[in-house]
């Protein structure tokens, strides 16, 4: 690994970290404190050379979040960074850590990673207009890609609502007509079609759907699934039918973040949330009209 500048010298010595401890060398130099952790070093590295908070850069995430080998491995794979690179070093000489061309290794790197995946799938929303993600945190989630600009919601809800209510129509019942046999209901399908809705209960679906997408399209989206597949096994899922989430496969990830399929399975998590949410489903109005009862 290059490094072309060291600031680090001989193990052992005091250096602190110049922006956070005030302490610089005479020509101005940051200074890395050295003396304790390896993810401490890192971190102070890190904040110093990238100090970025650009809600798409996923080095500024995995810092933010305290993935600090993540962050470290991003970076040096990403642009010039002298002093995370002269931290590694340091204490890959002298301090037992390891260091590949992948990143970090070891055991606490790999669960590093495993957790940086796990965070990834919750937190990333994907933009479908530039391929990038905007990373939310637990108070905050995107409307606009931080990239582009594009607008993250319209077309994924109108599909996520669009899956859920051919779903709720197709999979519902109306109670208020019996066949003449067996006393069974009639399928809700069989005498209404979506522009029977009325625009309350529209509204009313597009808040619970969206509320729901919002939490969770990162990890379905990170699983392959479409937003009419999403909203499709919302409805079956929440209303106990015999299929949904949890039936859906979890395919292995292409490229970074991989995530692991023995510790993300994105179907029982997601079945786990829509049974919070409880059953909701469509009923005659009884003016012609269908209405949402939650
Ligand atoms: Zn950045
Ligand atoms: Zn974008």
């Amino acid at each position: 690994m290059p490094v072309t500048r060291a600031i680090i010298p001989d193990p052992g010595t005091y250096y602190g970290l110049g922006r956070e401890h005030g302490r610089r060398r005479p020509d101005g130099t940051p200074e890395i404190d050295v003396r304790g952790s390896f993810v401490d070093a890192l971190a102070a590295a890190l904040e110093l050379e990238h100090p970025c908070h650009d809600p798409s850069c996923d080095i500024a995430a995995a810092l933010g979040e305290g993935f600090y080998r993540v962050a470290a491995g991003l970076l040096i794979g990403a642009t010039e960074c002298e002093t995370v690179e002269d931290v590694v070093t340091y204490y890959c000489r002298h301090r037992g850590e390891e260091w590949n061309a992948y990143g970090a290794v070891g055991p606490d790197a790999d669960r590093e990673r495993a957790d940086w995946s796990a965070w990834h799938v919750r937190h990333a929303y994907p933009c479908d207009g530039c391929g990038s993600y905007t990373y939310a945190d637990d108070t905050w989630t995107p409307d606009r890609c931080g990239n582009c600009s594009a607008d993250l919601w319209a077309d994924v809800e109108r599909e996520a609502v669009a899956g859920y209510v051919a779903c709720a129509l197709w999979a519902g019942l109306d109670w208020t007509v019996t066949t003449e046999h067996g006393g069974d209901p009639r399928p809700l399908d069989d005498a209404y079609a979506a522009d029977d809705i009325t625009p309350e209960a529209l509204d009313e679906i597009r808040e619970d759907v969206g509320a729901f997408l919002r939490q969770w399209w990162p990890l379905a989206s990170a699983a392959g699934w479409s937003a009419a597949t999403f909203g499709h096994n919302y409805y079956l899922t929440r209303n106990r039918h015999g299929a949904g989430y949890w039936d859906r496969a979890w395919p292995t990830l292409p490229g970074f973040p991989a995530a692991d399929p023995a510790t993300i399975d994105a179907g029982d998590e997601l079945t786990a949330a829509a049974h919070v949410e409880g059953e909701a489903e469509l009923e005659p109005d009884g003016a012609g009209r269908l209405a949402y009862r939650q």
